[in-house]
């Protein structure tokens, strides 16, 4: 029986969707979809103490903003974004059309066709979030597509420079400082200032996860990627200091990031949290990551490995780290996660910031069903069909007469009956 060193509630999904969420979101949401830009403006000068002529940059801006960063950050930038580039077009890779001959003549075929216009939310009320510019926009652009809006939040009144670097190099077509609810709404619904697209994708603060799940259906979403989340699977052979450092480097996201370590080391346990107590108090960030450790903090300590996989697939968590003598065992032992990073030389941060994989990942337990972004996300999977046999078409309305009638659709028989007659001269009684 697994042993619990510290608890704490287990989050789940209704804890964003909490009830003055909802309705705070909702009402803004109304207001934009009935006034606009004027609302857009009001909501972002009162949330983000945000007021300019127009919240979309232009590219004398863009260039200007550019040429005040160090070289070495654009260098970082361009050297992360080839990786991210490299990963999202192995992905694409995967996702052949196909076309297949059921039947003399009957040509059936699927194919992946990406959305014509895309919203990147890129997160920025607490940290200047670059690296979701890469993971939404660059991904967005690999699949293919063609209009790209780009939003996010100005940072303590300022345009986060690096990020809007970041944006424009992934290639976004359109850039505006606007952040949460007054940001995915617009791109959803549309303004004077944004035209509307189809799908939008980032992730987010409980407000912009609750105001893109309001809207999903008006809009596509790509998935649910609230506060982050982090649990790491230990044995007796993980790094103490590691698996301390690793913990609060998510936890430092915000006060909503709950991090877990599930081990079958009691002396971890032991260990990391006396790290941690030692840790957080200098931690530059420890406002954000001592709310987090106290409220959402958990430390399990499992009778074995086997139990410590179970126990974390229930937790279905956004990030899990396997720091084990066989790390690559959680690929077959582990079901319910958003990215696993297998050993110590990699973590959470890695996956973060530089690796290439896609960061915008599912939380709340969202990972029991879904997986992170990627190219797919951007795609439809769409199908066509063809009949250039008559025979078959004969065939198929024969059949088509028969089916349709046991469901009472005289009409989809008759478009069967139809073809009979044309290809092969048999009459019908209607
Ligand atoms: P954010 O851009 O998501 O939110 C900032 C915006 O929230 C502001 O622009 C403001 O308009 C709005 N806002 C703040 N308080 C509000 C209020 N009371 N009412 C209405 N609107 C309000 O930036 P953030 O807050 O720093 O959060 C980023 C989040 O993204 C973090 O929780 C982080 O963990 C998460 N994240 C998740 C993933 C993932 O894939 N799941 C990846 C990266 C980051």
């Amino acid at each position: 029986m697994a042993l619990h060193l510290k608890s704490a509630p287990t989050k789940s999904f209704a804890d964003t969707a909490q009830h003055d969420v909802a309705e705070a979101v909702s009402a803004v949401i109304a207001d934009i979809r009935a006034e606009g830009d004027t609302a857009v403006r009001r909501y972002a000068e009162k949330f983000d103490r945000w007021s300019r002529d127009s919240y979309r940059l232009d590219d004398e801006e863009i260039e200007r903003i550019i040429g005040t960063l160090d070289p070495q950050v654009i260098a970082d930038i361009e050297f992360v974004q080839a990786q991210v580039r490299r990963f999202a077009q192995a992905q694409r890779d995967t996702l052949i059309d196909i076309e297949v001959e059921t039947l003399p003549g009957v040509m059936l075929g699927q194919k992946h066709v990406p959305v014509q216009a895309a919203g990147a939310y890129i997160p920025g009320g607490k940290y200047p979030l670059t690296a979701s510019a890469h993971m939404t926009i660059i991904t967005a652009k690999v699949a293919g597509v063609p209009r790209v809006v780009a939003c996010t939040p100005p940072i303590r009144g300022e345009i986060p420079a690096a990020t809007v670097a970041a944006m424009k190099m992934a290639g976004a077509d359109e850039i505006y400082i606007l952040g949460g609810i007054q940001a995915v709404a617009a791109m959803a619904v549309g303004t004077e200032t944004i035209a509307p697209v189809n799908m939008i994708a980032g992730p987010g603060n409980p407000y912009v996860a609750e105001a893109k799940r309001q809207l999903f259906g008006e809009v596509g979403i790509d998935l649910f990627a609230g506060p982050t989340e982090i649990l790491i699977v230990a044995d007796e052979t993980a790094d103490p200091f590691f698996t301390a450092v690793d913990l609060l480097s998510q936890a430092e996201h915000g006060p909503e990031s709950p991090a877990v370590l599930v081990t079958t080391s009691r002396e971890l346990a032991d260990r990391v949290m006396e790290l941690i107590d030692r840790i957080l108090p200098e931690m530059p960030t420890k406002d954000y990551a001592e709310a987090a450790w106290r409220d959402w903090g958990q430390v399990i300590v499992a009778d074995d490995l086997d139990e410590a996989y179970r126990i974390a697939d229930s937790f279905a968590s956004e990030h899990v780290q396997i720091f084990t003598a066989e790390p690559r065992e959680a690929l077959t032992k582990m079901h319910d996660y958003g990215a696993l990073f297998l050993g110590e030389n990699t973590c959470v941060s890695y996956g973060d910031k530089v690796i290439g994989t896609n960061h915008v990942l599912p939380t709340l337990g969202a990972a029991r069903y879904t997986g992170g972004l990627w190219v797919g996300k951007y795609l439809r999977t769409v199908t066509y069909q063809e009949i250039v046999d008559t025979a078959s078409s004969a065939q198929l309305g024969d059949v088509l007469g028969r089916a349709a009638r046991v469901e009472l659709f005289e009409g989809h028989a008759r478009s069967g009956d139809a073809r009979v007659w044309r290809h092969v001269g048999k009459d019908f009684d209607w």
